[in-house]
């Protein structure tokens, strides 16, 4: 894939995400590291992430792929979005690389055979905006017998999307709103390319699962979180794991108050109104395992990040050879 498309004789179009900046000679996109350089699209933070370590594959979250699998998990600098509530903001909402930290492809790769892990995840900022390492990455990942996982906004563009389906197991999406005006105002990003997004994961080999972040008084009415549910069930389908995670005052927010346990179950119920069969409730401390929809069996046992799969052979129950969704070992 070319990461970009001349425009004119000073300038180039990026295509990784929905946003498409121009990007004069010398200048800069909206994330503040893809650079117009000579004509042509220099990513900035490649070889320099700002974070690398060894995650459980639940904390992306990802409930059903590799459970109980240790993900070598890097980030950099940079975001195409201005979420007010971001609790990565310190390395998202700057542009400041460390270029003496030096991470190449190759060492990235090193790194997680090293240390057991089942997958690479390219996490707490936004991939898509520093696609071309992380590809570079993923491709060599993948000679060695590693998957490679995105944790996303949702705001790859089209092309980027098809891009993926070569090299990406799995991808974590949050939809953060079901409102067109919050997204615009507050996050500088535009609804329908979300759900445009999410439509195109759920239709590739791509392992989708979702998180909503429910913020007290933003994103909370029930019809919001009905809109959101009649979106999940209709077009993505019953069987994407959703993950409705609590709020925790932060950043722009630091006067909103944390998500009540109340909150959660009220969104947990409507969307099993839809239909929809595996919901999890995150950062609280409350019930995570996934239990068969049939026999009512616990098939993964979760305990803060200490998980364990007790019964699926083959994606089945081993109680009752129930179907269940997802990537397992
Ligand atoms: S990744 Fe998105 S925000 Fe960054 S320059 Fe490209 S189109 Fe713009």
């Amino acid at each position: 894939m070319q990461y970009f498309r001349y425009k004119n004789e000073n300038a180039i179009t990026c295509i990784l995400c929905r946003h498409y900046c121009t990007l004069k000679e010398n200048s800069h996109g909206i994330c503040g590291i893809n650079f117009n350089e000579n004509q042509t699209l220099v990513n900035k933070t490649y070889n320099h992430p700002s974070a690398v370590h060894i995650d459980p594959i639940e904390k992306k979250p990802l409930y059903h792929f590799l459970p109980a699998s240790s993900s070598l998990s890097l980030g950099t600098v940079g975001c195409n979005f201005r979420c007010p509530f971001c609790q990565n903001y310190s390395i998202s909402q700057t542009s400041v690389i460390d270029e003496n930290v030096v991470y190449t492809p190759q060492d990235i790769v090193s790194l997680a055979l090293q240390n057991n892990c089942k997958s690479i995840s390219y996490t707490y900022n936004e991939p898509t905006i520093w696609y071309p390492y992380a590809k570079d990455i993923g491709m060599l990942a993948k000679e060695h017998g590693l998957k490679n996982v995105f944790v996303s906004n949702g705001y790859e563009s089209p092309e980027t999307i098809e891009d993926m389906n070569s090299w990406v197991d799995a991808i974590n999406v949050d939809l953060k709103s079901f409102s067109k005006e919050y997204y615009k105002k507050k996050l500088k990003a535009d609804l329908d390319g979300i759900l445009d997004s999410l439509e195109l994961f759920a239709k590739s080999d791509i392992w989708l699962e979702i998180t909503t972040l429910l913020i007290p008084g933003d994103n909370d009415s029930d019809e919001e979180i009905r809109a959101m549910a009649e979106f999940v069930s209709q077009k993505l389908g019953l069987n994407i794991p959703w993950h409705f995670s609590a709020f925790h005052p932060d950043y722009k927010m630091n006067n909103t108050p944390a998500t009540s346990l109340e909150l959660l179950d009220r969104a947990k119920s409507i969307a099993q109104e839809y239909g929809i069969k595996y919901i999890y409730l995150g950062n609280v401390n409350v019930d995570t395992n996934t239990y068969c929809n049939k026999c009512g069996s616990t098939l993964i046992q979760r305990d803060y990040f200490n998980t364990k799969v007790l019964s699926i052979k083959d994606n089945e129950c081993t109680k009752c050879q129930n179907k269940i969704d997802g990537v397992f070992e």
